[in-house]
């Protein structure tokens, strides 16, 4: 691991300023992505700013009826709260399936979304990757595949994101709110968070550098069936090969994200509208413009059969 300079900012305001006074810096929450990253020298930050002191570990309702959730709210107490289990329960559901109770109780809102891809080539500096070191090429083109994305891939990248919360606060239209570096503060929604890996894979999120998320909102409740379905090689502990974050309404229309084939939780609001047609049409047209491999074509036919398990669970 690089040696490194460290502060903890109690302050949202503090960690703004520290973030510009240091362009290398990273802010660190949970640490169980960025450590590991680090001790690869994956992620070379010159600085740390620590931001777990600051208040942003709260979740409160919002004046039209949402939910605002801090940051700094760990994994464990988002899917245990009262609110979030009884009116978004999809978001309860994904974060337990996530890795391992250790981890979620250090893991936070800001990070999880924050968290990089678990592409095999990602993780090894021996292989070039674009996303590690842009122009470098993708060793996973031409290479092993089964765990990577079928859509919205790129020449240069075809990773995915492997957050499961993520998944399901695509299809609850979430919206992030952030700080910049100057004090200024904007609302992303999630649909427009994280990004395609077109030419520079490297550039994951809509974040400027030192942008601080300061917390997730939730629309009001839309009520319906909230199923989130998660496949994968084990039975724990292990990322999605696919997810479905579904919420069904009694009228069979609904919303529908799926987590493990792209570079981002992947919804297509056209699709949508197929769903009350079956499995077999709303898959069809969500992954229209799919680019498989050879070895994880299998992820097309597996979306469609998850989406058909959720639709079977929603009627119960
Ligand atoms: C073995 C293992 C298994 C896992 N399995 C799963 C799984 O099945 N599903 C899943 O979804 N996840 C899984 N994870 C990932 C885990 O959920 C993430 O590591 C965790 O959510 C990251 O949160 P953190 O607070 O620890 O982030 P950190 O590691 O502290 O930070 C991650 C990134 O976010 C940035 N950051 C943190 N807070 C802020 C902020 N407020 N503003 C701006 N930037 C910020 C950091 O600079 C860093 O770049 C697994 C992890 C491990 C190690
Ligand atoms: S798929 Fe993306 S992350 Fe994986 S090796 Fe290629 S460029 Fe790197």
């Amino acid at each position: 691991m690089r040696a490194f300079t460290y502060e903890r900012a109690s302050t949202v305001e503090a960690a703004a300023t520290a973030a510009a006074q240091n362009p290398d810096a990273k802010f660190i929450a949970g640490g169980t992505n960025l450590l590991d990253l680090m001790k690869l020298e994956i992620e070379k930050p010159s600085h740390l700013i620590d931001v777990n002191g600051i208040s942003l570990g709260s979740i409160e309702k919002t004046q039209d009826g949402g939910l605002r959730i801090g940051a700094l709210v760990r994994n464990t107490d988002l899917a245990a709260d009262e609110t979030v289990r009884r009116d978004y329960a999809l978001l309860s559901r994904a974060l337990v399936a996530g890795a391992s109770g250790q981890l979620r109780n250090k893991a936070t809102t800001a990070g999880n979304l924050l968290q990089r891809t678990r592409c095999p080539y990602f993780y090894d500096p021996n292989q070039p990757c674009n996303k590690r070191q842009p122009g470098s090429g993708c060793s996973a083109i031409g290479g092993v595949t089964r765990q990577l994305g079928v859509v919205g891939v790129s020449d240069a990248c075809i990773a995915t994101h492997p957050s499961d919360m993520a998944v399901a606060m695509r299809a609850l239209d979430a919206m992030v709110e952030t700080v910049k570096p100057d004090g200024a503060k904007r609302a992303i929604p999630i649909a427009d968070f994280h990004r395609l890996p077109g030419d520079t894979p490297h550039i994951e999120t809509a974040l400027e550098r030192g942008e601080f998320i300061t917390g997730v909102t939730l629309p009001a409740p839309v009520g319906g069936k909230q199923i989130y379905r998660k496949v994968r090689d084990r039975a724990s502990y292990a990322f999605a090969l696919v997810s479905v974050a579904a919420v069904i309404q009694p009228d069979g229309s609904g919303n529908v994200a799926v987590g493990g084939v792209a570079h981002k939780p992947w919804r297509v609001e056209a699709a949508e509208t197929e769903l009350p047609k079956g499995a077999r049409a709303m898959a069809s047209a969500l992954l229209a413009d799919a680019r498989p491999t050879e070895q994880n074509k299998f992820k097309i036919r597996l979306t469609e059969r998850t989406i058909g398990a959720v639709l079977s669970e929603a009627r119960g």
